[in-house]
């Protein structure tokens, strides 16, 4: 019996649990999940400290300052970045200094370098200054106690910068979810064979194990077995642990489709065995252990977007992200969209920012076999049941792939 789509996540979201936490050296750390809240334990910047190249002064000495009237001071100090300077200003001195070095004491502005001529120990000020500007001040950045990022937290560029800022060496991460992916069916062949008539290469191996990359998991490939249910249950049982399984092929009901006899013989507890989506209605859900079994339809296109709907929300669970779906957005169709259905469909697409709105363009191949589409596709456009063909200029609801 096939169960709805959003029924059968729910199912898959309430039968798994996210990974346990793991110290992990920051070096490593990129697109891992943050499994603790990171707090500043102290202000950034650190020191009142300057913005650029140029003369510390007292700002009100300077105020008249013109390039035919210039102000004449002494420097006393020099403070290179790295320093800190050794005399406080009084009336009449200044001290040259460069970007990132702390402020001396006694000094309310820095006139760049440019708006300055210096001769000995003397230096013409050409120009006035704002004290608030030119000076970035201790905590303007980040104030200590303040929450830098948040438990669940992907790890990108810029918070990898962050977490060395405040000498975060080993955060604490989640566990990345092991992910076993192994394809079934007898015409399948590895991607090193030769094909031989009747074979073709295995392909959702690779797919898939991109998009648990994607989704933060780690793949282990399991590779192909032909159609027999003993066999299939032989690797599945040999392999090493993980918190998800995922087959494809034989997920349907042709005399080949073994893997409802799979569930049997392995005792997995069936959650669901169809789901009311197209491409990608046959799918089969159940739980092994402590693990979760997926079955997927051997048809690389239909694999690619259950994978996308169901799967993908239930390993960012796992891994511990704090986001589970992916944005959903209305768009403007660019050209038209035949076929109906009564069930939802899912249609690859591409999609961008146009002038006043998002604008969707479905991909030309869309027959289920065809993985030609999903190589340039960055979007599902997704079509309620029973909806009309669609003609461009209408709006839709799209699924960012690409955030
Ligand atoms: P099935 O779900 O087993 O009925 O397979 C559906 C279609 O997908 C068939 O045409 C299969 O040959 C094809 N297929 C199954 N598994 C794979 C695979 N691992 N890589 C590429 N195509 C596959
Ligand atoms: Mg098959």
């Amino acid at each position: 019996m096939a169960i709805e789509l959003e029924t059968a996540r729910q199912h898959l979201l309430d039968s798994v649990q996210c990974c346990d936490p793991e110290r992990c050296k920051l070096v490593n750390c990129w697109d891992r999940i943050l499994a603790e809240d990171i707090v500043a334990d102290s202000d950034y910047p650190p020191f009142d400290r300057s913005l650029l190249d140029g003369y510390a002064v007292i700002s009100m000495e300077v105020e008249r300052a013109t390039p035919k009237q210039p102000v004449v001071l002494e420097q006393i100090d020099y403070i290179p970045a790295g320093s800190i300077g050794r005399h406080a200003i009084t009336q009449g001195q200044a001290v040259r200094i460069m970007t990132g070095a702390p402020i001396p004491a006694g000094a309310s502005g820095i006139v760049r370098l440019e708006d300055t001529k210096c001769a000995g120990t003397q230096v013409a000020i050409l120009a006035a200054v704002n004290p608030a500007k030119n000076i970035s001040r201790r905590g303007d950045d980040f104030a200590q106690g303040e929450v830098l990022l948040r438990r669940g937290k992907r790890l990108n560029a810029g918070a990898m910068g962050l977490l060395a800022m405040f000498g975060q060496a080993e955060p604490l991460v989640y566990r990345r979810p092991r992910v076993g992916i192994l394809s079934t069916g007898s015409e399948i062949i590895g991607i090193a064979q030769a094909l031989a008539p009747g074979k073709i290469r295995n392909s959702n191996n690779f797919m898939l194990q991109a998009q648990v990359f994607e989704a933060g998991g780690e793949p282990i490939l399991l590779g192909e077995i032909k159609d027999d249910t003993k066999l299939i249950c032989d690797v599945l049982q040999a392999a090493p642990a993980c918190d998800l399984y995922i087959t494809t092929g034989g997920a349907s009901v042709g005399d080949y489709d073994l893997m409802g006899q799979v569930f049997d013989r392995l005792g997995i507890k069936a959650m669901f065995n169809r789901v009311t989506m197209k491409p990608g209605m046959q799918v089969l859900a159940g739980i092994w252990g402590h693990s979760l079994l997926v079955g997927l339809s051997g048809n690389p296109a239909a694999a690619s977007v259950s994978f996308e709907v169901l799967v993908q929300p239930v390993l960012r669970k796992i891994a511990g992200h704090d986001k589970l779906l992916r944005p959903m957005i209305k768009a403007v169709l660019k050209t038209d969209l035949r076929g109906t259905s009564t069930t939802r469909r899912f249609v690859w697409g591409r999609c961008n920012q146009g002038l006043s709105s998002w604008e969707a363009t479905p991909l030309a191949y869309q027959r289920g076999g065809i993985l030609k589409s999903l190589v340039s596709a960055n979007a599902l456009i997704v079509i309620a049941p029973g909806t009309p063909k669609l003609l461009a200029g209408s709006e839709v609801d799209v699924m960012l792939l690409r955030e």
